[in-house]
């Protein structure tokens, strides 16, 4: 049976947290929030509310709309930090305050200077504070994929008993494996209250395995996933929310998990969040490069205009790819009107129906490109 997996989209924090990329302003990420909401994302963090103004100013605009969606703000095991996600997040429909902590005996030696009893202590007094603003708090061990298992186990434990209903597990430095990040999720779960808490992903993707590490944890158990649109993220980025949910879709059979996104939507989000940062993504990217739906060799044209399942796991369309698609006699008088509509031209009755005909005639020979429709319906009108 199919389970639900929640989808925190981070897009707006870890995001925009990545190296050379556009300032994005406030109306612009305001404008994302709002789109992911309409794409059904179960939380989103938008911010970390004490880092910045923007950050601040973005998380309280979206804590105002009244949002289906959970607003979250990033904050330090800290009472100023956690103080500042809860004024930000005011008034939301939901809020929830993530707060996060190294645990890996390498950031407490060398970033924090902490001994492990002391950060044990700041993460049970971080999920307590944070509880005073609300019921939804979520803590993180930073570098989760390098903590001594024991270590970590204790964490978690008394993170829960203190009051986190999510417990996310990063691997900060994207170093796990599909393999490991089983057994890690495995041994993290095995705390006597993990029932109590939904355990989380939060994957980097600097050997390639964000999304393959995520679905790994998913399968052992892990109910959130932590991702972005197009990948964005600090160094190689974060898992890529699009393949994610599509992998997730498409192969359902070997990842049994339903969620609530709306993929036609894909496309947009990604064109959006592109251009505001100026951070293209690649032509061969899956799911929402230019090319990934494109067929250029004959023998897959040839297959793909008798039958779509010949060379297609996924529908371009179901991604929101209408654009880049060229179209076959399979595509019918819809695919044609769509197409038509998203180069600009909206055509009357009539004018369809004459497209319709020189599209056929031309169809019948293979697929007919875009630029051959272009000229087709210039022709016409
Ligand atoms: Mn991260």
């Amino acid at each position: 049976m199919s389970q639900s997996v929640i989808i925190f989209d981070t897009t707006l924090r870890d995001g925009l947290q990545s190296p050379h990329i556009k300032p994005v302003s406030h109306t612009d990420r305001v404008a994302f929030g709002l789109l992911l909401n309409d794409m059904g994302i179960d939380v989103i963090e938008a911010g970390f509310a004490i880092a910045s103004k923007l950050d601040f100013n973005t998380i309280a605009t979206l804590a105002q709309k009244g949002l289906d969606s959970t607003v979250c703000s990033l904050a330090r095991s800290n009472e100023q930090d956690i103080d500042a996600a809860g004024k930000a997040l005011q008034g939301a429909r939901r809020s929830r305050i993530h707060t996060f902590i190294s645990t890996s005996p390498l950031h407490m030696e060398h970033k924090l200077r902490m001994l492990p009893e002391d950060v044990l202590d700041a993460s049970i007094k971080a999920v307590k504070h944070a509880a005073k603003y609300t019921d939804d708090v979520q803590f993180s061990l930073e570098d989760f994929t390098r903590t001594e298992h024991d270590f970590a186990k204790r964490v978690i434990e008394a993170v829960i008993d203190a009051g986190a209903s999510t417990v996310n597990l990063p691997d900060t430095v994207g170093y796990s494996t599909p393999d490991e990040m089983s057994e890690l999720i495995d041994i993290a779960m095995a705390v006597p209250n993990a029932d109590k808490a939904v355990f989380s992903m939060h994957c980097h993707n600097d050997l390639g395995l964000a999304v393959a590490n995520s679905l790994s944890g998913a399968l052992a158990g892990a109910r959130q996933i932590e991702c972005t649109i197009n990948g964005l993220g600090e160094r190689a980025g974060n898992a890529a929310m699009e393949e994610l949910v599509m992998a997730m879709r498409t192969r359902n059979n070997r990842y049994p998990f339903t969620n609530n996104i709306k993929t036609e939507k894909f496309m947009e989000a990604s064109n959006f969040i592109a251009e505001k940062t100026g951070l293209h993504v690649q032509k061969n990217k899956a799911i929402v490069g230019k090319n990934a739906f494109a067929h250029e060799s004959g023998i897959h044209q040839n297959g793909m205009s008798k039958n779509r399942n010949t060379y297609e796991i996924m529908t371009p369309e179901s991604v929101g790819q209408n654009e880049g698609l060229t179209l076959g006699v399979t595509s019918g008088r819809e695919g044609l009107r769509k197409k038509a509509e998203n180069m600009g031209f909206n055509l009357d009755k009539d004018q369809l129906a004459r497209l319709y005909d020189l599209f056929m005639v031309e169809a019948a020979n293979g697929r007919v490109s875009d630029r051959d429709i272009g000229i087709m319906i210039e022709n016409l009108i």
